[in-house]
Parts: C-alpha cells; structure tokens; sequence
C-alpha cells in the first residue's frame, strides 16, 4: 500500500490524518527554525563553501529564496521568544504568522501575542495587531495609469513608445476636463484604467505602469487603507457622486463619499437580495404549495440567520461564510416541505450544494450539474427557468425563487427551481 494515497482511508480517519500530518509539519517547521538559527550561530555555511545562509538554505537545504529568507527571519524571532517557537511546534501559529508578529514582540508581550493570533487568518492577525499597534491614518490619491498594452508579434513601432510620465500627464489633463481628450504622444497607449489610491499603504506614488493588485491593509481598529484599480466608468461614477454629496462633503474626501455611495448600494442590494424593507407587504403566494419563499420569510430567516451561512456541523462548528447566501429549504420542496420560517435557513452555495446531495444523492445532483450545464449552453429559449429566476430583478414582496443573490443561471439556482 502507497504510504502517500490516501484512498484507502475512511473519511472520520482521512480528516484525523490530515490534522496529525499537519501538527508533524509544523513540528518540523519549529524544528528547522532551531537548526537554523544554530548553525548560523555557529557560521557552519561558511565552512561548508557558502557566503550566506540563505545560499546555504537554498542549495543544501532545498528551500527556495522566498522560503529560506522567511525561515531565517522566523528563526531569529524564535530564537528570541520561545513562546513563539513552543506556538509554532504545537501548531497554533504558523509561519506567516510568526512573521506578522515579529517585530512587534516583546518579552512583555509575547505570550498575549501569540494568543491573540492563534489559528487566525493573515487579515485576523492584521486586524489584531493593528488594534494593538495603530497607524496614522494615509494620504488620500487617485493617480491615472497606464496598462501596458499586450506585446504581439507584430513589427516593431516606427517611433519610440512615450515615457510612461507623459503618458500619465496626458491622461491626468483629460481626466481633470483641461483638455477634450487624452493627446498622446503616437503610438498611443490604450489609457484603459485610472487607478485610484486611497489611503495607499505603499506610501509614495509608485512609478510602475503596471496595475497593482487590490490591497486592504488594517491601520487602526477603525480604519484601513484600500488601494484599488478602478475602470473609466467607475472613476466617472465616482466624481459624479463626489459632485452629487458636494452640499454633504464639501471637500469631497473620498473615504466620505465612498461610505456614503456604499451605504446606498447596501441599502437598495438588500431589497433586492433579502427583500429588506422598511414597511413589510403581505406576501402573494396565496397560500398554494411553491417553491418560491415569500418576501416575509426571507426577511425572517435573514434576521434570525444573521446574514451568515447557518449550516452546523456535527461537531458544532458553524460555517463562517457570508457571501453567495442562498435560501434553502430544510425539508426539501420536492419531498413536500413548506416555505416557511421554520422550514427555511440560509446557507452559502457550497452548503447549498453539500445538502442538496446529503438529500439526493451525489450521482443525481451530477447528472442535474451536466443537464443544467448542456441547458446553459443551448438556446435561450430552451433554459430551464427563462430568467425568472434573477434574484436582482425581484421586487419586495413579490414570490422569489428561493435563491439569494445574483445566482440566477447557475446550478444551484436551477435545482431549486427543478426539483
Ligand atoms: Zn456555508
């Protein structure tokens, strides 16, 4: 039997595997870090015919630059505090983690540190240190760049391209109404994207032309910077609103009319989504068994559930997920359960999926995938519910689905109309 295939385990010895493997992982991640640091001690890599560790660690030790420079940068902090060290061998913090914390500890604080991170996500480690260890707030900026466009084999340009600063001169004029459009020095680069800084936790503007990726960075407990590349159309969208809230926010700040142009969206996207309202309608299923939930359950179920995925576990542990939320009906329609509060719960599409075949089982739920799959691919026409079932489009109180968000189209939201 291959000691690596777990095929041959049962699902209950499958998951314990899992955890042990991963407790003798980081077992030997802990261990590793103590090697290390002692052998720098000991400058051993020199005598083995290396300038550096990090050489040694590479070539020797088989990590590659990422990995060994982060392993010698946690084992001098592991070397400094034990509880970091003793956290990281039982498996309650990991690497990145132990990063994170570094230049943070102190022999005062190490020991609460390594508590608050335990089994937290990068952002969760981020969100706790920088409620401990606050950052002023960053300078807001909204800069045009310029994509590259993409390279073809085609012949070479006649003229030299434009330095990206002209570029981004030419741009930032159209962009601010001083000039009609966007002269460009030939040939003439798409100008496709603005990128918008707020609060940019890089510091000063970068010189790249390349878009960065969306960044959201914890600074306080109450605020984060957020650095994003937007599209024309929303930067238009956006100056359009700063102008609209100008009597609001006269000095157009925009985490301000970001917060209130979001506040909008959540409010009106909670109608559509949840039937949220202020001023609850009578339902108009009329009583007769359907599978649409009526606003009025919805609402409730939203309440009770939390906007959050309910689905449990045997164990207890409650999902976490609060995206692509779905109604799902515990006793399933097809089997004679009824919309009811009762009947009804939210669950992430995943969970969605996973009940739906605990109900019906795996080979049924496939053979629905591929027809809803071969249904997607053919005529309009011949699609099982026509879009009647688009979330998006639904009006308080009028009879939905049973799918929550703009699901309509995918697999889940057509088992829920078929079954
Ligand atoms: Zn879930």
């Amino acid at each position: 039997m291959d000691p690596l295939d777990p095929c041959h385990l049962s699902d209950d010895a499958l998951l314990l595997d899992a955890k042990s493997t991963a407790g003798l992982a980081s077992h030997a991640t802990a261990r590793l870090l103590t090697r290390i640091a002692e052998i720098e001690k000991r400058r051993l890599f020199l005598r083995e015919g290396y300038a550096s560790l990090k050489v040694y660690c590479v070539r020797e030790l088989g990590l590659c630059d990422e990995a060994a420079e982060k392993r010698i940068t946690a084992a001098h902090i592991s070397d400094r505090f034990p509880a970091v060290l003793i956290a990281l061998a039982d498996n309650r913090l990991h690497l990145t983690a132990v990063l994170m914390l570094g230049r943070h500890l102190t022999a005062a604080n190490s020991d609460e540190l390594v508590a608050a991170a335990t089994r937290k996500t990068r952002f969760e480690i981020a969100m706790e240190l920088a409620r401990r260890f606050p950052r002023p707030e960053l300078p807001e900026r909204l800069e045009p760049i310029v994509t590259t466009p993409p390279m073809t084999m085609a012949a070479p340009p006649a003229t030299e391209p434009p330095a990206p600063e002209r570029v981004r001169e030419a741009i930032r004029d159209w962009l601010e109404g001083r000039t009609e459009s966007p002269v460009l020095p030939a040939p003439e680069p798409a100008p496709e994207r603005v990128l918008a800084v707020t609060q940019d936790p890089c510091g000063p503007a970068p010189e790249r032309v390349e878009a960065p990726r969306p960044r959201m960075t914890p600074l306080a407990e109450d605020s984060f910077g957020l650095q994003v590349t937007i599209n024309r159309r929303t930067y238009e969208l956006l100056q359009k609103a700063r102008s609209l809230l100008s009597h609001q926010i006269p000095r157009g700040e925009m985490a301000l009319v970001l917060e209130r142009a979001l506040e909008l969206a959540v409010e009106e996207l909670e109608k559509r989504k949840y039937a949220a309202t202020d001023r609850p309608g009578r339902s108009q299923s009329g009583g007769k068994p359907s599978r649409h939930i009526p606003a009025p359950v919805r609402r409730e179920v939203r309440k009770r559930d939390g906007d959050r995925c309910a689905f449990v576990s045997e164990s207890g542990k409650r999902c976490e997920s609060r995206t692509r939320l779905e109604c799902h009906h515990e006793d399933p329609f097809a089997r004679g359960g009824p919309a009811t509060v009762e009947n009804t719960r939210l669950l992430c599409a995943a969970h969605n999926q996973h009940k739906a075949e605990r109900d019906f089982g795996t080979e049924f739920m496939e053979r629905k995938r591929a027809e809803a799959k071969r249904n997607r691919k053919g005529p309009r026409r011949n699609r099982p519910h026509d879009g009647k079932a688009h979330a998006g489009s639904e009006q308080p109180d009028r009879p939905h689905t049973g799918v929550i968000g703009t699901m309509a189209g995918t697999v889940p939201s057509y088992f829920q109309q078929r079954f």
